[in-house]
Formats: C-alpha cells, sequence, structure tokens
C-alpha cells in the first residue's frame, strides 16, 4: 500500500516540533498503517503519537508531544492511501461513460467507495459493501452516507444499474439506518425507465423501508452528445411537471407521516417545466444544496443579503478525483485576482440553467448582465454550470467585448482547471473567479452599485 505523502507542516504545530518535513511519507502512526485519511485523523487525535517516516530512503521515528485533541499540523496528499473502490456497475446513465475522450485519466474513475461518500458527498450504490465496511461505519461512526437508491424495485435497479447485485444491495442501506448512521438518497430519473409508475414506486418503497432516510434527491439525467445508450432522452415538458407533482404530492405525505419533506426535486425539474422554485422553508435548511436542489432559492436568499454566510459549499463536478481536500480539510474559497476598472460593466458567465436563475436577479441593472454560456463541449441536456469548460468560454468570450469585468464562477473549475483541461488564463478575456453563491456575487457587484 502506498504510503501517505506530507505536503505541508504548519509552523509551530506539533508535527513541526516533532520534525516531520513535507516529503516525509508515513510508514506508520503509533505502529498501525492507515488506509485512509478517516483512519489517519483518528489516529493523529492521539496525544501520545509515533510518527515512522521514510525520508530520501532513511527510516526516522518521530514522537509527537502535544495535547488530546491538538491538531497535528500536517497536511497529506490525499484521502484514500489503499486503492479507491471502482465501481462495478454498468448504469446506462452513467455520465462517466458520456465524457469524451481525451481528458485527464481522473476523470474517468468511477468509484464506489463509502468512504468518499463520507468524505466528499459521493454516492455510493453499496453493490460493494461488505459486513467489515458495516463494522467500521459503525464503530467509526463514518456518518452521514449518501447512497444511490434510483429504484426500490429489485429488478428495474438491477436492469438500471446493470449489476444483479442492484436487487439486494438497499440492504445495506436497512442496515445503515438500523445503526443509526444518517443517510441521504438519491434518484436519478430516467424518462420511460423509473420516472411515472416506478417513481411512485420507489417513493412506496421509501416510506416502507426507508423512512429513517435524512432526504432523497430526485434529479434528471444529465445526456451529453457522447452517450451511446439508445434507451436515454432527456425529460419532456410533461415528464418534468410529471416529476414534479409526483414529489410534491409525496412531501405532503411525508410530512404528515415522518414530520418532514424528505423527498425533493432538483432545481433543473422547475426549470424544465418552468415552475417557480418552492418557497425556501420548504427546503427546510437547504440540506440538498450540493446536489443542486434548493440552489437557485438559497443564491436568491444569499444574493438578497438575507443570510450571513453562504448557505452550503457548492463543490464541482468530478471535485474529488483531482485530489481537493474533503470537507473538513478544504482550503478556504476564494476570489481571484485579475481586474480591470472596477466601475466597468459587468458580464456574469454562467451555464444556461444558472443563467435562467441569474437573470432575475439582476433586474434593472444596466451596468450588470448574464451571459449564458451553451455547453457544445458536452452537449446534449448539459446546462449546469458546474459543466462548463474553458473551449466553450473561449468561443463566447471572444466575442464579448474587452474592458468589461467578466465574472466566473468558480464550480466549474477543480485545482484552477476546466473539465477539458484549459485554465482561466487561457481564456480571451481576463476573467475574475468568484466562489459560487449569492454573497460572493453580491460583493463582486457592490462596488459598482456604489
Ligand atoms: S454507480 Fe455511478 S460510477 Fe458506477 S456506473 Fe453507475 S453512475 Fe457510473
Amino acid at each position: 500500500m502506498p504510503s501517505p505523502l506530507v505536503t505541508a507542516v504548519a509552523p509551530g504545530s506539533p508535527a513541526d516540533r516533532a520534525g516531520l518535513r513535507p516529503g516525509d511519507e508515513l510508514r506508520a502512526l503509533n505502529g498501525e498503517v492507515p488506509r485512509d485519511v478517516i483512519r489517519y485523523q483518528i489516529l493523529v487525535d492521539d496525544p501520545e503519537l509515533e510518527i515512522e517516516v521514510s525520508r530520501g530512503g532513511l527510516d526516522l521515528t518521530l514522537d509527537v508531544d502535544k495535547a488530546a485533541g491538538e491538531p497535528l499540523g500536517a497536511e497529506i496528499e490525499s484521502a484514500i492511501f489503499d486503492a479507491v473502490r471502482t465501481c462495478d456497475n454498468h448504469c446506462e446513465f452513467c455520465f462517466i461513460h458520456q465524457l469524451p475522450p481525451g481528458l485527464r485519466t481522473s476523470l474517468y474513475q468511477r468509484d464506489d467507495d463509502y468512504r468518499l461518500s463520507f468524505l466528499y458527498g459521493n454516492f455510493t450504490t453499496l453493490t460493494r459493501f461488505t459486513e467489515l465496511d458495516l463494522e467500521r461505519v459503525i464503530t467509526e461512526r463514518l456518518s452521514p452516507l449518501y447512497v444511490s437508491i434510483h429504484a426500490t424495485d429489485p429488478d428495474v435497479r438491477t436492469d438500471l444499474l446493470r449489476n444483479r447485485r442492484g436487487a439486494t444491495s438497499l440492504r445495506w442501506l436497512r442496515a445503515l439506518l438500523d445503526e443509526g448512521v444518517q443517510v441521504h438518497g438519491q434518484v436519478v430519473v430516467c424518462p420511460g425507465i423509473n420516472d411515472g409508475a416506478v417513481l411512485e414506486d420507489t417513493m412506496v418503497g421509501i416510506a416502507d423501508r426507508f423512512p429513517e432516510l435524512a432526504t432523497v434527491a430526485v434529479v434528471p439525467l444529465g445526456i451529453s452528445r457522447y452517450g451511446r445508450e439508445g434507451r436515454l432522452r432527456p425529460h419532456s415538458l410533461a415528464e418534468a411537471e410529471d416529476t414534479i407533482d409526483t414529489i410534491e404530492r409525496w412531501q405532503d405525505r411525508f410530512l404528515a407521516t415522518v414530520g418532514r419533506r424528505l423527498v425533493y426535486a432538483a432545481d433543473e425539474y422547475y426549470l424544465l417545466a418552468g415552475r417557480p422554485f418552492p418557497d425556501p422553508e420548504v427546503y427546510e435548511g437547504f440540506p440538498l444544496h450540493e446536489d443542486g436542489i434548493g440552489m437557485a432559492r438559497s443564491f436568491e436568499r444569499e444574493f438578497a443579503g438575507e443570510v450571513e454566510t453562504p448557505i452550503g459549499p457548492r463543490a464541482g463536478f468530478f471535485h474529488w478525483v483531482d485530489g481537493a481536500p474533503a470537507e473538513g480539510y478544504r482550503a478556504p474559497r476564494g476570489q481571484v485576482t485579475i481586474r480591470p476598472r472596477r466601475s466597468a460593466p459587468v458580464a456574469i458567465l454562467s451555464g444556461t440553467y444558472g443563467a435562467s436563475v441569474l437573470a432575475p436577479l439582476v433586474e434593472g441593472r444596466d451596468d450588470v448582465r448574464v451571459v449564458p454560456v451553451e455547453n457544445r463541449f458536452f452537449g446534449g441536456n448539459i446546462g449546469v454550470t458546474g459543466l462548463l469548460v474553458g473551449e466553450d468560454l473561449q468561443r463566447v468570450l471572444a466575442e464579448e467585448p474587452e474592458g468589461h469585468r467578466y465574472l466566473l464562477p468558480d464550480v466549474c473549475l477543480s485545482g484552477g482547471r476546466f473539465l477539458d483541461g484549459t485554465t482561466p488564463e487561457d481564456l480571451p478575456r481576463p476573467v475574475e473567479v468568484v466562489a459560487t453563491d449569492g454573497l460572493s456575487l453580491r460583493a463582486a457587484l457592490e462596488p459598482v452599485a456604489a
């Protein structure tokens, strides 16, 4: 198993005092070789800590002097030290199967690893989950976890995952809930396959078998022009409306029976159906913000200054594959740098869905406009800002005037790069990268208003 590599040591920290240095390979902590950052964190919490490291071929033992609970003060390179557990499903709607060729290798990784679920909110189907995993989740209290449900009918789920174990792996969901683990579920809806009567049946299944689920996000499938699955197609208007109606009906039922709405339709459905988003209180604290549910309403609230801190982080698509640290290890998100005149007219770059949300917010501002960027790179029905790439932004920005300020939401960047590997520096106009929340956008626009 590769040893975790130390990438940074905070000056004056216990790690620094013990002599740990960037570049050191961590061989063992108190004699144990950690498998992942979760175990690492537990081990380094021990006030009596002995670290075995390898430095330039030399083996060293460092004794760390620190108080109980005091952070070690070292950063490590990755989250999973042994192999990431890869996915053994073959879902026809899998977006990784719909990626164009030639992107960086890490983007093609299909994981189904409960540890990434805990660390990054990745969804797991539990088809590779084991008794040992359950034991670890319970003993180390790895909660919340995120589980792909898609359908509760065993045959439909097997068909969707193209994996026989899809029929039975939701037994692990029951076991997790029995142990008090908080679980968020997800249903990716494929029109003609698991919508309509099947979605209704899935809601019945959730009510009957998994009512303890914290939330269930119901999201439409994404189809890129590279998809090769004949059965898949985008939702029609009527199907989007029908899905919203089903979910809202079940929200009322869940509210009456378990005291919360439990299931939520993605913002994308309301945009597709041309319906207003539900009132902010319907989202019950916006727990699914990261899944694109309630994002429009929370953005509105932030932009209106009704909250003091962003309601939730919105990590970029595939954010974990580039080694972005997990929550609790993440660096603060910030704004970048390249700024033309503050008083210049402002253009907010956005995916087509985001543009529909942003346009009403800046209505009446002559100095601010929203520039929707069509996603031709992925094509299909891809309209979310998180999947914007440099190639499309280059095309659009080349037609835009010089000397304006161009605001780019950071959600389309991972490690400073777009999914197509280009960077903001490759764009034909300078852009300001702004954190993807209403407060940051408001701050970016404020001096102009003044
Ligand atoms: S479980 Fe996820 S990663 Fe695996 S095939 Fe299905 S959609 Fe793709």
